[in-house]
């Protein structure tokens, strides 16, 4: 079981990056509580992840650089907790609106708020 976390935003494609780092200061305009969490993810963790049934994909967006994941902050630490899920709405929209993402919080089959990835072009259905 690995369970480190990269956060790096460099490991990410520079579309990507970019896009991060301006939702992010979309994000700390409105003061949403709001953090970067993961960004590349290797095939372990993901393994690991897809095991416990956390992420429904053998092979994963983060493994390519090609998403990242925000959770919020409180004064606890970092929280999945739905009741902060008003937070991920804000920062969701943004992403598909101003940024056009794909933001996991749309997506029936795996309810995902915290997963943001690039759009391709190709249809794929792995993330
Ligand atoms: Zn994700």
């Amino acid at each position: 079981m690995n369970e480190e976390v990269c956060r790096d935003p460099e490991k990410l494609v520079p579309e990507l990056k970019q896009k991060l780092k301006e939702l992010m200061m979309d994000i700390a305009k409105l003061q949403l509580p709001i953090f970067l969490f993961e960004t590349l993810r290797t095939e372990e963790r993901q393994k690991d992840l897809f095991e416990r049934g956390v992420s429904h994909a053998q092979h994963s967006k983060h493994q390519d650089g090609l998403a990242f994941d925000l959770v919020v902050m409180d004064p606890t630490g970092w929280t999945w907790s739905p009741e902060y899920d008003k937070f991920l709405d804000i920062a969701g929209l943004i992403a598909i609106g101003k940024y056009n993402l794909n933001w996991g919080g749309n997506w029936e089959h795996f309810h995902d708020p915290n997963h943001f990835e690039l759009r391709l072009i190709k249809t794929d259905s792995s993330h």
